[in-house]
């Protein structure tokens, strides 16, 4: 049993609220957060805040579906304090989490509402990954990647902004121009995106115009790796690479990109020699790295990352020397797990495990043993690929589970049933419903790249003028002409 106020000990200290309840804090409503959240539903021992960023809760697997007009952001994005509505020991609050307080056991969290510190008794950090350029972040302005419902909107106005484009020129070169898209990245998020702008090209879009034939788009999927789905078996692999290819998708592998900007992608083989695809767009769908909150969790901490910025915890997904605060899916660092869903939910359901334990004044550690379910890419419609306890599929059985699994694992019956809708529309039929796009989605991430510009312009300016003033002052003081002025910087 733990002794009163030694870390993990269920704590009496205020933060157990009203009723003298243990708070769980939990930092993000993705698949580690809101498990963790849910398993914790059922117990009259725990109050739990979940602080999360956005208002809902994503299911990252469907994004690029919103991205190609398939289905509404709503049906895989629902809020979050709807779905944990019924669960009456918790609450939601917005707010980015800025900052971990280890020593006092406090978050701090902003929104444009301002500042809320919020004590815990645990703490649980599921703040995900982002999208890494590999030190290029300035790729994002042209290339956006495919990691929250506002790239995927962007995507959608970019993808079908360049047909509607492309009908407009005049220009044979231009129009080649705009029908190119350049997949970067050959992992699953890399080949369904391929895969479904080819089916918009060669399929769905079929009718629509009246100067250009989408067919003739060319749709070119690129990675510097030497096979596509490289943590797939070599033979599901090679099935996935031929179904994209009949799909009219160019694969060209072995290929670094070592430059994007607004017109191309410049890429560079192994022998060195460079080519450049010019293309309006550009998707990024290569590399992540953890949330900044796990570099800072393990400097407090003094715990260790990976290169993803991943933070190495301990068997039971604890922080080293914090067993009260636990790091899990994407952020965590354990058994060369992948950042995929299921780690997510099983981590989440775990450590709401552990903490009901400790609860019940159990002190053995649980280490965290995740069940591989197996793993599934779709390529377009009726074709997927999967590997499952060692048996592999491909073709329409693989597509087949792949869409039993993702309806079962959509948050809400709602969104179940009008998924089920727009997925007969899409894969049965032809029609894309949800190709609204609006100016605000292509240009807000151009715009803000503008301002933040302008900003860091004007704030040399200002941190210029302000050293000279500062220098003035300095020498006026020391009665010396400015030209005689210290350089050292003061
Ligand atoms: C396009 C795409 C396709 C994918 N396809 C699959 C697939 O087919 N199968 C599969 O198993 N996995 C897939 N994944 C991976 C899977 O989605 C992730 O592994 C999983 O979402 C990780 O869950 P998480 O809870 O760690 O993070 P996330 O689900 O990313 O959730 C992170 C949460 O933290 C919040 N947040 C971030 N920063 C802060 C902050 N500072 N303060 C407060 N809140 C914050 C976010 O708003 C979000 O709510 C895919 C991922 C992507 C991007």
């Amino acid at each position: 049993m733990h002794a009163p106020g030694t870390p993990g000990a269920p704590s009496d200290r205020s933060a157990g609220g009203r009723h003298g309840r243990h708070h769980v804090v939990v930092v993000g409503s993705g698949f580690g957060g809101l498990f963790t959240t849910r398993a914790l539903a059922r117990d009259r021992r725990v109050k739990v805040t979940l602080v999360a960023a956005t208002g809902h809760h994503l299911f990252q697997p469907l994004l690029y579906q919103v991205a190609t007009g398939i289905l509404s952001e709503g049906e895989v994005a629902p809020a979050t304090r709807d779905v944990l509505r019924r669960q009456r020991n918790a609450r939601v609050l917005l707010g980015t989490v800025t900052d971990v307080d280890l020593a006092r056991r406090q978050v701090t969290s902003t929104s444009p509402g301002g500042t809320t510190t919020t004590s815990y008794d645990s703490l649980v950090v599921a703040a995900g990954a982002g999208q890494s350029y590999f030190g290029n972040d300035h790729f994002a302005r042209y290339a956006p990647g495919m990691k929250s419902i506002d790239d995927a909107l962007e995507l959608r106005g970019r993808i079908f902004g360049a047909f509607e484009l492309a009908e407009l020129s005049t220009d044979p070169d231009e129009r080649r121009r705009l029908m190119t898209f350049v997949v970067v990245g050959a992992g699953p998020t890399g080949v369904e995106m391929a895969g479904q702008i080819a089916e918009l090209a060669h399929r769905a879009l079929r009718g629509n115009f009246r100067h250009i034939d989408p067919r003739g788009s060319r749709i070119v999927l690129v990675d510097a790796a030497p096979s596509i789905l490289g943590t797939f078996s070599e033979r599901l692999s090679r099935a996935a690479a031929r179904q994209l290819e009949d799909l009219g998708v160019e694969i060209q592998l072995g290929r670094l990109v070592t430059g994007v900007d607004a017109d191309a992608v410049d890429l560079r083989d192994e022998a060195g020699t460079t080519t450049r695809i010019e293309a309006q767009c550009k998707v990024w769908a290569a590399g992540v790295a953890a949330s900044p909150l796990g570099a800072q969790l393990a400097q407090e901490s003094g715990a260790s990352t990976d290169r993803a910025g991943r933070v190495r915890v301990e068997p039971d997904c604890s922080l080293p020397g914090h067993p009260e605060v636990f790091v899990i899916g994407d952020m965590m660092a354990l058994d060369d797990l992948p950042g995929v869903a299921q780690v997510a939910m099983q981590a989440g359901n775990h450590v709401a495990g552990t903490i009901r334990a400790r609860l019940r004044g159990e002190t053995t550690t649980r280490p965290f043993r995740f069940r591989d379910k197996g793993s599934m890419a779709t390529v377009s419609r009726f074709h997927a690929v999967a590997e499952v306890r060692g048996l592999e599929l491909s073709g329409l059985p693989a597509w087949v589970m792949w869409l039993a699994v993702h309806v079962f694992y959509l948050i809400g019956f709602k969104n179940r049933v009008t998924t089920l809708l727009h997925w007969t529309v899409s894969f049965i039929g032809r029609g894309r419903s949800e190709r609204t796009a609006t100016l605000q989605q292509v240009r807000a991430r151009q715009a803000l790249a503008t301002l933040e510009d302008q900003a860091a312009r004007e704030r040399d300016e200002d941190d210029a003028s302000a050293a000279g003033e500062q220098l003035r002052h300095l020498t006026a003081a020391a009665g010396r002409p400015p030209s005689d002025a210290p350089r050292t910087s003061t």
